[in-house]
């Protein structure tokens, strides 16, 4: 059988202990599709089970990864065959069963995606779960009546988290799509980067984390991506514009919500709630498509940094702490 590398978690008096260790093909977890892991990404999610928070790993040892971008070696279903690239995201992988911070993966054939054309492995990668739920805020922002229009303010959108890797991604894709994104950070040593991704205009990330003093604001947001929630959250209801949607996908502030119905009531605003794991697999092909089209290349580059698979739990509490800029993907061969 072949040996492999991997990341593995162990649970040792209390504490998750990571170590990169050879392991044998057979220690794979039973599915129809083998794959040769060429990339995986850091994500937020990944953060938590590296630092063995939120309960999210019942079973150790572990392989960690939520995301992985390779090529099929192996497959018992007509739908992939070897050599045939693909990606994979979500579905608890990396959490509920071993996932991409190994040279070998293997999944059922339904959990994964045929990678786009216009995509490498570490572009997909360099877009990750990150990414690829930012394109899904914007898809359902669309949905619910979010276009590009010419009347004044109509355009303007904003961006909660827009250093961290929902954020960049979601604010390059915004601006590409023509809007005026505001972007909004507790980092404003990053203005010349979040200038770069095509933001328009800073917030000051406390100026919507105060609670609002009254439950409507003036209208501001023809749409708005959060990854922060709570009062950060809660303000942003206060200023859409009117019938205009928030699409709420993260928590890197806090999981309250401390609003009120003031601005469903009055303004008809929407609140959409955006998740990444369990997403249909039609919409996941459109998703990655959209981004393959929408996504500037060049700006993905700037917000990504690559590192070896030894160096990422060292990085596990930076982005917990909010610390780590824009993406990071980890490249298995290096
Ligand atoms: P990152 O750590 O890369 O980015 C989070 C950003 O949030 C930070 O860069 C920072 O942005 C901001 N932030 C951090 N801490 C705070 C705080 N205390 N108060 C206000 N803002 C803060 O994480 P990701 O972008 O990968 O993920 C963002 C969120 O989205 C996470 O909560 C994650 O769990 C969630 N998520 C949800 C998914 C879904 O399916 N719904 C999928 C992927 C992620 P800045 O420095 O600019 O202020």
């Amino acid at each position: 059988m072949a040996e492999f590398c991997a990341l593995v978690l162990h649970e040792e008096g209390g504490k998750v202990v990571p170590r990169l260790e050879s392991l044998d093909e057979a220690r794979l977890p039973p599915g129809e599709v083998t794959v040769a892991v060429e990339y995986s990404t850091l994500n937020y999610k990944d953060g938590m089970i590296l630092e063995g928070q939120g309960r999210l790993v019942r079973a150790y040892p572990h392989v960690p990864g939520v995301d992985f971008a390779g090529t099929v070696l192996a497959s018992d279903s007509p739908e992939f065959r070897p050599g045939d690239p693909v990606i994979l995201t979500g579905w608890r992988v990396g959490e509920v069963q071993w996932g991409g911070y190994a040279e070998r993966a293997r999944v059922p054939a339904s959990f994964l995606v045929r990678r786009p054309a216009g995509l490498t492995a570490r572009q997909a990668m360099a877009i990750g779960t990150a990414g690829f739920t930012a394109m899904l805020a914007v898809m359902a922002l669309e949905k619910h009546g979010l276009a590009p229009d010419t009347g004044p303010g109509a355009n303007d959108v904003l961006v909660t988290g827009a250093a961290g890797g929902v954020g960049s991604i979601a604010v390059s894709l915004l601006s590409a799509l023509g809007y005026r994104v505001a972007a909004s950070t507790g980092r404003p040593e990053l203005r010349a980067y979040l200038e770069g991704l095509g933001a328009a205009e800073l917030i000051d990330r406390a100026a919507l984390a105060a609670k609002p003093g009254r439950p409507l604001d003036r209208e501001r947001w023809a749409g708005a991506i959060d990854a922060v929630g709570g009062m950060t959250l809660a303000t942003v209801l206060t200023q859409l514009k009117y019938r205009a949607s928030v699409a709420a996908c993260g928590l890197a502030g806090g999981s309250d919500l401390p609003a009120t119905v003031i601005p469903f009531l009055l303004r008809g605003v929407n609140l959409l709630g955006i998740d990444s794991v369990m997403c249909p697999r039609d919409e996941r092909i459109e998703a990655w498509g959209r981004l393959a089209r929408d996504l500037p290349l060049a700006r993905l580059e700037a917000m990504t940094q690559t590192v070896p698979l030894a160096e990422v739990p060292a990085l596990a509490p930076r982005i917990l702490k909010g610390e780590v800029r824009g993406r990071i993907v980890i490249d298995l061969a290096a």
